[in-house]
């Protein structure tokens, strides 16, 4: 026997595995409501106008190379990244930002951090929420647990047993919260839960990694979406540093370029203590990048970072954003309706209610199996359904075949 024949034969990710089974599936008509990724109304990728405009700028600049990236990254991208979800009139004192190989990137950054610096705490993740947040942070051998968040009866959040874990975990635990656009759920604490939240986690001295992954998509408006984040700020400024793990993929629409940012803002102190902490923990930081990454991917920073200081295209990306959150939010109506009109059993309103590119629609494994089966419409077994992977030409293709598998 020779040394890896008996190494376990792990099942694939259940996401790309959709891919895999969508691209072999030979029938005509066949949707595509898995990955988290921006379609347009003919059910192509979308490369968005900002995005175009900054590419050809960037081509046509006689200075543009390939060099390495110093290894925190692009400093005009993390600062233009910073005042993104932080406001232009952050405090930049007390946060420091290191470029990271998009949103997964970050947290892996964020998991390497705390099991060096904050070692033994214990990590709580949503439940449901993305499942490479477990991986991610078990693979850094930290120790993972559950807050309730989906109250499957009543498809609303459950506060208070979210609250109760919050009061119950031991005193400086790390929450992981989506910043907006829940994912799987679609469903995002009111203002008035967020403070609640947010209160709870100050009084237990908690620290909050806030996963930025949707900004812009709960609302169309980037800075409403950043409003989560920045009552944290607000009110866990004395007591906490907060972390802020910012993925550029969707609302850029760059997947593939991998274009993220880590952000860590270290509690308030004086101006001296805070430059010196400041200092030690960039160094760390550097330190984790350096031998993970060297330095991070180029490309893709340098076009966002086009797109974040240039005031026209800052503007155009700002339009982008209402688009592509506008054309979900009427497909969203458009599924609603006509499972309405065709009398599905069950109320559907949830789908117009949730947020962002996905919902969570009630619908069993069993049903989203025969969804597969018989329409070859493809989506998560626990019903999350990517809603920019509907359009005109196939909503009411799928609100006849979840008909189907309904009745
Ligand atoms: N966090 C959440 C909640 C996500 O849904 C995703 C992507 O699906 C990510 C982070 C990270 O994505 P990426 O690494 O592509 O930026």
């Amino acid at each position: 026997v020779t040394i890896f024949n008996n190494v376990e034969h792990l099942p694939p990710d259940a996401l790309f595995d959709i891919k895999k089974r969508l691209s072999q599936d030979t029938r005509p008509v066949k949707v595509d409501l898995g990955i988290g990724a921006y379609r347009d109304n003919s059910g192509k990728p979308w490369v968005l106008p900002s995005v175009r405009s900054a590419e050809s700028q960037l081509q046509k600049d006689p200075n543009f190379n390939h060099e390495y990236l110093p290894i925190a990254g692009l400093p005009s991208f993390t600062t233009g990244a910073a005042k993104t979800i932080f406001g232009d009139d952050y405090d930049s004192t007390r946060v420091i930002s290191v470029q990271s190989i998009s949103g997964t990137g970050a947290l892996h950054i964020a998991a390497k951090f705390i099991e060096k610096i904050l070692p033994g705490r214990i990590v709580y993740l949503s439940n449901p929420t993305w499942p490479n947040h477990k991986a991610i942070f078990e693979g850094q051998r930290l120790t993972t647990a559950q807050y309730p968040y989906w109250n499957a009866s009543t498809k609303s959040l459950q506060l208070d047993g979210f609250l109760d874990t919050v009061k119950t975990a031991p005193e400086g635990s790390i929450f992981v919260l989506h910043a907006c656009a829940h994912n799987p759920t679609g469903l995002d604490p009111s203002k008035d839960q967020w403070a609640q939240i947010l209160d709870k986690m100050v009084e237990k001295n908690h620290i909050v990694l806030f996963d930025s992954a949707y900004q812009g998509f709960a609302t169309g408006d980037l800075d409403r979406d950043a409003y989560a984040v920045r009552l944290g700020l607000t009110k866990l400024q004395k007591v906490a540093p907060v972390f802020v793990c910012q993925s550029f993929a969707k609302n850029v629409g760059m997947y593939g370029e991998r274009v993220g940012c880590f952000h860590l803002v270290i509690p308030d102190q004086s101006v001296e203590i805070n430059a010196s902490v400041k200092a030690s923990l960039s160094s760390q930081l550097a330190k984790i990048v350096r031998s993970e990454v060297s330095n991070p991917p180029a490309y893709g920073a340098k076009i966002v970072s086009t797109i974040l200081n240039t005031p026209e295209l800052n503007k155009q990306w700002h339009a982008d954003m209402v688009t592509m959150s506008s054309r979900i939010n009427s497909m969203r109506h458009q599924l609603r309706d006509h499972l309405v009109e065709l009398g599905t059993p069950g109320n559907w309103d949830h789908i117009v209610g949730q947020c962002g590119m996905f919902s969570f629609t009630a619908l069993t494994p069993e049903m989203v199996q025969r969804l597969e089966q018989n329409h070859a419409v493809y989506m998560v077994s626990s019903g999350r359904a990517s809603i920019a992977g509907l359009n005109e030409g196939n909503v009411l293709y799928v609100a006849k075949a979840i008909d189907e598998v309904v009745r």
